[in-house]
């Protein structure tokens, strides 16, 4: 079932749009059968998760973090992970910084936005975006590369697109500004319900989970 959802999701992926397997929660063996069936990418929420099934599959898959990143988990996750997709802060950019010059690595990240302005979402208010980026530019051991958004937990597909639609403007704008150490490569938007949106909205990285791997069964 896992490889007929990938098999289907990939062909209708246009080029140039990554694909991360959203993996909360999933088994390692559920991991390796999307690994077999086309999947480069795959993203985990909790680090302690994420550790038990890197052990098992390690570098046959490019491991992403797009859950909410503590800074107690940071030391743990700069070993990893290839990418942090859900930097929210500086001070957050910072402690990754830190850990990663311990290791004398440089890790790619993107910076989440929080598109629907939540209070109790995560991610940097659309228009503190450009500061953010700037402070977190200087930063040596990191390196950003785009945008993340998660937009409102909503269920029409439809009503997310006006937070991809002031997303991807963002990403344009400082796409355009040329920032020293600022490379704009990725717009990751999108899951199970709005990624056909998101496409249309201009991401070029979609997370998707459920369509993937079934129905989250949580104990
Ligand atoms: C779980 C998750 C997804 C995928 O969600 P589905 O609806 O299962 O496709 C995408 N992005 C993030 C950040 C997630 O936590």
């Amino acid at each position: 079932m896992i490889k007929d959802n990938i098999k289907d999701i990939l062909s209708k992926l246009p080029q140039g749009v990554e694909l991360v397997a959203a993996a909360k929660k999933r088994t390692a063996v559920e991991i390796l059968e999307a690994i077999d069936a086309g999947i480069k990418i795959v993203g985990e929420n909790y680090v302690q998760e994420a550790q038990k099934v890197i052990e098992v599959i390690g570098s046959r898959a490019q491991w992403h973090f797009i859950g909410h990143m503590q800074k107690n988990k940071v030391r743990k996750a700069v070993k990893l992970f290839d990418m942090i997709e859900t930097v929210d802060s500086y001070e957050i950019a910072y402690a990754i910084d830190t850990e990663c010059k311990k290791i004398s690595r440089v890790m790619p990240v993107l910076i989440e936005i929080n598109s629907g302005k939540e209070k109790q979402k995560f991610g940097v208010l659309p228009e503190d975006a450009e500061a953010v980026v700037k402070q977190i530019s200087s930063l040596s051991n990191i390196s950003v590369n785009g945008l993340m958004t998660m937009g409102p937990f909503m269920g029409e597909p439809e009503d997310f697109r006006p937070y991809f639609i002031r997303t991807r403007q963002l990403f344009e704008k400082l796409k355009e500004k040329e920032l020293p150490d600022v490379e704009m490569k990725y717009l990751s938007m999108g899951m199970t319900s709005s990624y056909k949106t998101a496409i249309e909205e201009g991401a070029n990285m979609v997370r998707i989970g459920t369509l993937i791997f079934g129905e989250r069964r949580y104990s």
